[in-house]
């Protein structure tokens, strides 16, 4: 087979500053060896986040200057509305200014305290929005998802067994929505197929349980069906993914994933009732409900890049540079989850540094090691991100230590793939050398973005 080709050229260029291991040396020690710290431009390759990082097209740019930024009834409005309503089916569309106001939304209408909701595994911010409305998030992900190295196509799909018995144990009254991520970001981007969507429903059905749709990476979740699922090979990504939505009773989406946007989301539902709820939160936190949270010429990117998401050979390229770098890494016996998902490549970080102890993180050690040597930004998940104490208040390591190299869409070209690939091959040759690090300062919440750590000798 030839070589697949970004299905794009460059018509405008963004430089990125070259540095010296001497200035990353200098910018990592004034960020107190947490990259989050650092000034994005002292970071040569960026793969902290696919979320709102990607690049827009030629149509996006042009889109954006017939914004129509009137209050209400926009004509950016309509085009909005209607390819939302083109993709999903629903009936209500909000938009709202990223998933996380979706949620929110979705969480404060219909939540209670003691409530319960299920999902394959909830995105952190999902998770907190169900939890703040005080109900318990739970994680019903299938076992092949728990197992970092097995090798299976869908390893986003929700436990179904153990979703009868969550229903059974906290009684369906207790359930106002189900929730299914496509693809699964917790694990890695892995897809979820229609088959186990469609068990989903029915068991929902029988108990009268509505299923939402967290949709932020709908096109790629789709992609993989149409390579994966007997019986899609044929199917056009549209098709696919409408009949994922045909599933749900509504869905939130973050335009920042596979709007091809760099802002924006939106949160859909076909019920009449919840809409007018929804609507009059939406006024209350966002704004008017033919604009929400944009600005009209955001609306317009956003429907043009939805679009594009679908593209079926924009899908086939994003997943070959994903693919590019796995094969790269693999025969040398580099440690990562497998297989790789849709938008990002994990490290195994624990595998990679078996000499550091899991409470001296062996993810930042790795996140750091990749930063000296090459300028490359990733993260850590781990247990500096997931970490917890016990009543003791010791320290828990979390039960994997991983590091994310994130894809921004359409936004890096092949050569940058190959030098990431040589910066870390150059850093797994060298690793017997790289040490753990230890916190410094630490917030009480979400210690990984303003932690301070220092290395131990
Ligand atoms: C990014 C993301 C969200 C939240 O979206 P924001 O636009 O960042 O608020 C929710 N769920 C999943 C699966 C995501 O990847």
């Amino acid at each position: 087979m030839r070589t697949i080709i970004e299905p794009f050229r460059i018509k405008m260029t963004e430089p990125i500053k070259v540095t010296t291991r001497q200035h990353r040396e200098r910018a990592l020690t004034a960020a107190h060896y947490n990259v989050f710290l650092l000034d994005a431009e002292d970071c040569c390759i960026d793969l902290l986040t696919d979320s709102g990082t990607g690049a827009m097209s030629n149509n996006q740019w042009a889109a954006l200057m017939l914004g129509d930024e009137s209050y209400a009834g926009s004509q950016s409005w309509k085009k909005f509305e209607s390819t939302v309503k083109n993709i999903t089916g629903m009936r209500h569309v909000l938009p709202t200014h990223q998933g996380r106001a979706a949620e929110g939304i979705l969480a404060q209408v219909l939540v209670k305290k003691g409530h319960v909701i299920p999902n394959n595994s909830h995105f952190d911010t999902t998770r907190a929005n169900m939890e703040f409305a005080g109900a318990l998030a739970v994680d019903l992900l299938c076992k092949e998802g728990m197992e970092p190295a097995r090798m299976a196509p869908f390893k986003g799909n929700m436990d179904t067994d153990r979703l009868k018995e969550c229903i059974r144990q906290y009684g369906a009254e207790n359930i106002p929505f189900c929730m299914i991520t496509v693809t699964n970001n917790t694990g890695g981007g892995q897809p979820v197929s229609v088959a186990n969507i469609r068990e989903v429903k029915t068991i929902l059905t029988a108990h009268n349980i509505p299923l939402v749709i967290d949709a932020c990476r709908f096109a790629e979740n789709a992609y993989f069906i149409r390579a994966r699922e007997n019986g899609y090979a044929e199917t056009s990504l549209l098709d696919i993914a409408a009949e994922i939505f045909s599933y749900a009773d509504a869905a939130t989406m973050s335009c920042k994933k596979d709007g091809l946007a760099n802002i924006g989301g939106f949160l859909v539902c076909n019920d009449d009732r919840w809409a007018e709820q929804f609507k009059n939160m939406l006024i209350l936190r966002e704004g008017f409900p033919t604009y929400g949270g944009l600005a009209g010429r955001d609306l317009e990117v956003i429907a043009v890049g939805l679009m594009e998401a679908l593209d079926y050979d924009y899908q086939v390229y994003r997943h070959a540079t994903v693919q590019y770098l796995r094969k790269k890494m693999e025969p040398l016996g580099i440690p990562m989850v497998r297989p790789v998902g849709g938008h990002a490549v994990f490290l195994d970080a624990r595998a990679f540094l078996p000499h550091v102890p899991p409470l001296q993180y062996p993810g930042i050690g790795l996140v750091n090691a990749i930063y000296l040597e090459g300028g490359i930004r990733c993260v850590e998940l781990g247990s500096v991100m997931f970490g917890k104490f016990d009543e003791q208040g010791n320290e828990v390591a979390a039960p994997l230590e991983l590091v994310r190299l994130a894809f921004p869409r359409r936004v890096y070209t092949q050569s940058h793939f190959d030098y990431l690939a040589e910066v870390i091959e150059h850093v797994w040759h060298h690793r017997d050398a790289i040490n753990g690090y230890r916190l410094t300062y630490q917030p009480n919440f979400l210690r990984h973005f303003t932690g301070h750590f220092q290395p131990v000798d």
